[in-house]
């Protein structure tokens, strides 16, 4: 005999802050909840950021609230290294597989930190986004959660134990084999999140071309401790401080050829990194290039403190073209009011490239139905709900009244059936 729905787990793909928000209301709420991420560790794209609006204060603070709370739930299994591979709906809700990836440090990790330094092979950090090398067995960043080494099979020359042999707490397996299990749940609720634009597309403005032509996410791990420069915010074509640092507004956003949609946080996100540089670097002249400033509701004071900086400048045009000549970065302006064009010079540019659904990446497979720009809608399936950032583009404040609510509509998905 198959289950009560109300018995039966939820199900939320994507352990992001909305995620996270999701799976602990509902577990809070007294319900089982299985929270799947194809990660090594929880937290989404704001583990990767340097502090964050509004508070400016590092994403640990909130992180690490929720991290407690989701160790102390029994109703939460928190299944990091898995995707969910198939879905189909049932009278109760939905049958799913999840995919296991091969867990080559398994839960005997103690974080200790002996088998690092004895490895040979590095691979590019992809929690870094490539800036940084680091070794293929390591802990993902220093706020990783759970707190276990992760290590890149791939990357392991042929016959190296090195590892193996100085981890005394037997955690590493280099035979584990990735696995499946089905599962029936009665709800299941989408937060996936986002991705960046890739810079690469934006030639025209030297993305992919010049290394000293960014993107605000790698602005956001140059400035952190945890990054390639250890929180230093250099120049990455010759490690040197910038002294004039451009940030280019709506890069590849509002654009039929890139994303037709504005992604809503790209302003105060180059604001808040405007003031990252003007806390390291005082001398340093930054113009922000904008084509509208948005800025809502309590974000304003950000706008205002940072419009009142010395050093800062606004500029209301659009950056159509950046080329390098005589080794130096110039870019052309365009007063889209005035119709007039100029050109600037500066030795860092950051381009605020916008969010990507995953949902239009790679969808997880439960027929989510998408909006022309691969955001999730909610549809009339209260078995079936999409929160955060798959849902549409937005801050972490608002994602999580997203996810708040998504969690009160899976349980009524749950109690209502049966
Ligand atoms: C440059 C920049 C700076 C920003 N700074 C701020 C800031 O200072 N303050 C602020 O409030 N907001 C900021 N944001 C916005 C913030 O990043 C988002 O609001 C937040 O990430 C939304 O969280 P989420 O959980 O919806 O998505 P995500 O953070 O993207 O989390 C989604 C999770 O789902 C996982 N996932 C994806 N697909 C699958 C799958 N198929 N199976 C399993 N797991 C999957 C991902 O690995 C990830 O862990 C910034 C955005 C940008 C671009
Ligand atoms: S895998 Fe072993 S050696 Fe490496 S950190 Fe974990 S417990 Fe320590
Ligand atoms: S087996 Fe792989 S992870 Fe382990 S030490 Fe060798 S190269 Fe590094």
């Amino acid at each position: 005999m198959s289950a009560a729905p109300q018995q039966l787990p939820l199900l939320v793909v994507g352990a992001g802050i909305s995620g996270i928000t999701t799976a602990l209301e509902a577990a809070e709420a007294g319900r089982k909840v299985v929270l799947v991420e194809r990660e090594p560790y929880v937290g989404g794209r704001i583990t990767r950021t340097h502090h964050y609006f509004p508070k400016m204060c590092p994403p640990s603070c909130g992180l690490e609230i929720n991290t407690r709370r989701l160790e102390r739930n029994t109703n939460v299994r928190v299944c990091v290294n898995a995707e969910v591979t198939a879905a189909r709906r049932t009278d109760t809700g939905w049958s799913v597989t999840l995919r296991h990836q091969p867990a080559y440090v398994n839960e005997l990790c103690t974080a200790c930190g002996a088998c690092s330094p004895v490895c040979p092979a590095e691979v590019a950090d992809p929690f870094n986004l490539g800036l940084a090398r680091v070794k293929a067995i390591r802990l993902a960043h220093g706020n990783a959660w759970p707190r276990r080494f992760t290590l890149d099979r791939a990357a392991c020359p042929a016959g190296c134990r090195a590892c193996v042999d100085a981890c005394t707490y037997q955690a590493i397996d280099l035979d584990a084999q990735a696995h499946e299990e089905t599962l029936e749940v009665g709800a299941v609720v989408v937060t996936t999140g986002w991705s960046p634009y890739p810079l690469e597309k934006l030639p025209e403005l030297r993305g992919g071309l010049d290394q000293d032509v960014i993107a605000n996410v790698h602005m956001e791990r140059l400035a952190s401790p945890g990054g390639p420069t250890a929180g230093k915010i250099l120049r990455p074509s010759d490690g040197t401080a910038p002294k004039r640092v451009a940030f280019v507004q709506c890069a590849g956003s509002r654009d039929v050829n890139h994303l037709p949609y504005c992604s809503a946080v790209c302003c105060l996100a180059s604001l808040k990194q405007a003031v990252y540089v003007k806390e390291q670097l005082p001398d340093a002249e930054v113009t922000i290039y904008y084509i509208d400033r948005r800025a809502p509701g309590r974000n304003e004071d950000v706008l205002t403190r940072v419009a009142a900086m010395e050093g800062v400048r606004l500029v209301k045009g659009k950056v159509g073209k950046i080329a390098r000549t005589n080794g130096v970065l110039k870019l052309k302006v365009e007063d889209v009011e005035r119709g007039v064009l100029s050109e600037a010079e500066a030795d860092l540019v950051v381009l605020a490239t916008g969010m990507v659904s995953n949902l239009k990446l790679q969808a997880p497979p439960f027929g989510v139905l998408l909006d022309e720009d691969g955001f999730g809608l909610p549809g009339h399936d209260l078995g079936l709900s999409v929160a955060g950032v798959a849902r549409r583009p937005e801050d972490v404040a608002a994602s999580v009244r997203d996810a708040t609510g998504a969690a009160a509509r899976a349980i009524a998905a749950t109690g209502r059936r049966g």
